[in-house]
C-alpha cells in the first residue's frame, strides 16, 4: 500500500464537532434548535440501521429528531400528509425520507412534496434544477461529502479529469455536476460505457459509484490519482461478512495517490454532510448566515 488513506471517519468527526458549535451557537443567540425529522416506511433492515445511527448523531450535535415509522402497508396518501404536517412544522427544519419505498409508494412524488428548503437529502427536482445550474441548493450528501474529501486532499480541483463510475440520481449525477462545478473535465460511466478500463485510466479523480464489489481493479488507476470509493457491498469472505467498496482496495491502493477505505471513507461523512445540511436548512428559513 503506497497510497494516503483519506479517513472518512475522522474528517466526519470535525464536521460533526463544527456542526455541533452552530447548533449550540443557534441555541445560545437566537433560541432556535435545528430539528432533522427521518420518515422510514417498512421494514428493511439496512434502512432501520441508517436512521437509528441519523437519529443518534443528529441528537448528538444538540439538534432534535424526529423519527416517523410507519408501516410497510402505509398508503402513499398517509405518507404525503405526514409530509405536508412536516413542512407546516416550524420545529422540523430537515426532512428525509428513507429510501428505497415500497413499491406501491411513487418515490418521485413522495420527495417533489418536500418543501424544498426543508429537503436536506437535496433530492427535490428544484434542488437538483439549482444544482445543475449552479445557483444556491441543498446539496445531496454523500456527493457532497466527496467533494469535501477531495477538496481537503486535493485543493483546487480546477482542470484535473474526474471519472465518476455510476448516473444514478443520489449518488453519480450530482456528484458529476459538483466536480464540474469546481471546474473539473468530467466523464460519467455506466454499464453501458465501452473500454470502462481506459476511461477510468485517464483519471486523475476516480469516484465509484456502483454497487459492484471490488469492481476497479489498481490496474485500471492512473498512478497517483485520488480516489473515492462510495460503494457499499457486504459479501462472505472466509466464511465471514464483510463490507467492501466498489473498487478493490489492495491493487488500487498500490498505485493510486490517495484512496478512501470501505468502511471508513465515505460512509461517515453521508451522515456528517446530512447534519450540516439540517443546520444550513435552519438558518437559512431564519434568514441567519449560514456555515461555510
Ligand atoms: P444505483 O444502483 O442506483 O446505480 C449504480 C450505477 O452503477 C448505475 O448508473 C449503473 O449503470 C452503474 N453500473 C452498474 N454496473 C456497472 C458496470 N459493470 N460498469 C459500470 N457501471 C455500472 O446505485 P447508487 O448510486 O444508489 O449506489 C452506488 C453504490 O454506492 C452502492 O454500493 C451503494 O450502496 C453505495 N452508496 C453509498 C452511500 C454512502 O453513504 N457511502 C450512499 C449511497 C449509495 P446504469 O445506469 O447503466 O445501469
Amino acid at each position: 500500500m503506497s497510497a494516503t488513506i483519506i479517513d472518512g471517519k475522522a474528517f466526519a468527526a470535525t464536521i460533526r464537532d463544527k456542526v455541533a458549535g452552530h447548533v449550540a451557537r443557534l441555541s445560545e443567540e437566537h433560541g432556535i434548535t435545528p430539528g432533522l425529522a427521518v420518515v422510514l416506511v417498512g421494514e428493511d433492515p439496512a434502512s432501520q440501521v441508517y436512521v437509528r445511527s441519523k437519529g443518534k448523531q443528529t441528537v448528538e450535535a444538540g439538534m432534535s429528531s424526529y423519527e416517523h415509522k410507519l408501516e410497510e402497508d402505509t398508503s402513499e396518501a398517509d405518507l404525503l400528509a405526514l409530509i405536508d404536517r412536516l413542512n407546516n412544522d416550524p420545529s422540523v427544519h430537515g426532512i428525509l425520507v428513507q429510501l428505497p419505498l415500497p413499491r406501491h409508494i411513487d418515490e418521485d412524488l413522495v420527495i417533489n412534496s418536500i418543501d424544498p428548503v426543508k429537503d436536506v437529502d437535496g433530492f427535490h427536482i428544484s434542488n437538483v434544477g439549482l444544482l445543475g445550474t449552479g445557483q444556491k441548493s441543498m446539496v445531496p450528501c454523500t456527493p457532497l461529502g466527496c467533494l469535501m474529501m477531495l477538496r481537503a486532499h486535493l485543493g483546487n480541483l480546477s482542470g484535473l479529469d474526474a471519472v465518476v463510475i455510476g448516473r444514478s440520481n443520489i449518488v453519480g449525477k450530482p456528484m458529476a455536476q459538483l466536480l464540474l462545478g469546481d471546474s473539473c473535465t468530467v466523464t460519467i460511466a455506466h454499464s453501458r460505457t465501452r473500454d470502462i478500463a481506459d476511461v477510468v485510466r485517464r483519471a486523475d479523480i476516480v469516484v465509484a459509484a456502483v454497487g459492484r464489489p471490488e469492481m476497479v481493479p489498481g490496474d485500471w488507476i492512473k498512478p497517483g490519482a485520488t480516489v473515492i470509493d462510495v460503494g457499499i457491498n457486504r459479501i462472505e469472505r472466509d466464511g465471514r461478512n464483510v463490507l467492501v467498496g466498489d473498487v478493490d482496495f489492495a491493487s488500487a491502493g498500490k498505485v493510486a495517490g490517495a484512496i478512501t477505505p470501505v468502511p471508513g471513507g465515505v460512509g461517515p461523512m453521508t451522515i456528517a454532510c446530512l447534519l450540516a445540511n439540517t443546520v444550513t436548512a435552519c438558518c437559512r428559513v431564519n434568514g441567519l448566515a449560514e456555515p461555510e
